[in-house]
């Protein structure tokens, strides 16, 4: 038994149930002692039957969270990095706590959500059965740099032996590590996909094989869909675990393996969380469990709840969302939610994206996000408040927002005294993680904008 670790195991754990005793998360700092005093920490340390590693773009805590939850609800003990960080010593935290002082493994599966950045460090040394990789698409500039820099990083994962679980839908990460053995998971062709990429961030736009221009079966956001290059024949991967039907209203879908079809539980309507949903549930069935055990863990399982909080004042409903700033898609997204929901719309954006760096003055990512979503007859009133509203107002110009629809006002809760109090039937007040901390009084002068209206 190697001694350094086993000291580092033993302080790893102290600090652990100290910061514990103390009422503290414990999620960093025992790993971060773990692996100062033993680089090696992760190889050292006893594995569970089955390492799970679930990294990407978007997605991988929503499916890590899933894949520990389903496989508690059938009956395994489970270890994962689900309280903290999701770097290497958030993982050596987790791992710590995998085993016992004797370095014993008292779990059946450890599920590690992994940085994109570190999953090159940590799948080989956790000895991963399975990789889960959601995505690669688009994501801030400052952090991820742009896809082909994250799928580059992604395929230095050195693990032979890891089966990949793939989505086939996502061209930029279902062709990384060809060597690895690997499955795919997809949603079949839908009533009402379009074949043209609705956003204006398209980070795949040509055949990997020969360079032309791909085509689209069906395409449901960014590139995400099924492709095929008319040029050399080239098509996007065959799914092993297909999801074919997908019954949003009373929530089941059909997923289809081979000749067999399986009938299970949609835990949330949104294509992002039904391709999430897919990828843990392809994850168990590789790992041997039943449909019907797969079937009854999903419905003992609910998805965390999204941070969306709703209330009514006086008839109006209004909506708080968080919108990840820096990264267009998911903003593009919540504006697309918003356009779609009935009725006639007022929106306030206090996305001010200073979470990354104080100070940031990269904002190229708005000109990545479909803006164009707001210009909607239904929407009729834009507020734009915080550092950043002058930025967004161009920005809704540009994308021909009417000017009258427009408020453009730095000081929040003054511009939310100029919200339009008749013709109005929903409110959605948007913050990112930066001017979240705004959002409990921005509610509350929207309460009272509205009832003075009463
Ligand atoms: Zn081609």
């Amino acid at each position: 038994m190697n001694l350094r670790f086993l000291f580092a195991l033993t302080v790893s754990k102290a600090v652990y149930h100290g910061m514990r005793l103390l009422g503290r998360q414990a999620s960093y700092l025992p790993g971060w002692f773990a692996v100062k005093l033993c680089p090696d920490y992760l190889r050292h340390i006893r594995k569970a039957e089955t390492v799970i590693c679930v990294t990407g773009t978007d997605g991988k805590t929503t499916t890590a969270n899933l894949l520990s939850d389903l496989l508690t609800a059938s009956g395994r003990k489970v270890a994962n990095n689900r309280i903290g960080s999701n770097t290497e010593f958030g993982i050596a935290t987790a791992m710590t706590c995998s085993v016992t002082l004797g370095n014993r493994c008292r779990v059946d599966a450890v599920v590690l959500e992994v940085d994109e950045h570190y999953a090159r460090i940590v799948c080989p040394k956790v000895r991963s059965d399975y990789i889960v990789i959601t995505n690669v698409l688009r994501d801030s500039l400052q952090r991820n740099a742009h896809p082909e820099y994250v799928a580059g990083k992604l395929s230095q994962i050195d693990c032979p032996h890891a089966k990949l679980i793939l989505n086939a839908d996502e061209l930029c990460s279902a062709l990384l590590l060809p060597k690895n053995p690997r499955v795919y998971y997809a949603i079949a062709r839908q009533e009402g996909d379009g074949v043209i990429p609705p956003n204006r961030v398209n980070d795949c736009p040509d055949c990997p094989r020969c360079g032309a221009a791909l085509d689209y079966d069906y395409v449901r956001y960014a590139h995400v869909g099924h492709v095929h290059c008319e040029k050399c024949g080239f098509a996007s991967p065959a799914a092993d675990w297909l999801a074919e039907g997908l019954d949003t209203k009373n929530r089941r879908l059909t997923l289809r393996h081979g000749d067999r079809v399986y009938d299970l539980p949609m835990l949330h309507d949104s294509v992002f969380n039904i391709y999430n949903e897919l990828a843990a549930v392809a994850v168990l069935c590789e790992m041997g469990l039943s449909a019907d055990a797969i079937r009854a863990a999903l419905e003992a399982t609910a998805l965390t709840k999204t941070r969306l909080t709703e209330m009514q004042v006086g008839g109006v409903t209004v909506v708080s969302m968080m919108a990840k700033s820096n990264n267009s898609l998911p903003v593009s997204m919540v504006f697309d939610y918003i356009r779609k929901k009935p009725g006639k719309k007022a929106v306030i954006l206090a996305l001010d994206d200073l979470d990354e760096s104080k100070s940031s003055e990269r904002i190229g990512w708005i000109y990545d996000t479909d803006y164009a979503f707001l210009n909607d007859e239904n929407i009729v009133q834009i507020i734009a408040t915080g550092v950043r509203c002058w930025d967004h107002e161009v920005r809704l110009l540009l994308a021909g927002v009417p000017r009258e629809k427009l408020v453009c006002m730095q000081d929040e809760l003054a511009a939310i005294e100029q919200l339009h109090r008749s013709g109005t039937e929903s409110v959605y007040l948007l913050h990112d993680m930066s001017s979240y901390s705004r959002s409990v009084a921005a509610l509350e002068k929207i309460r009272k904008v509205l009832e003075g209206a009463l």
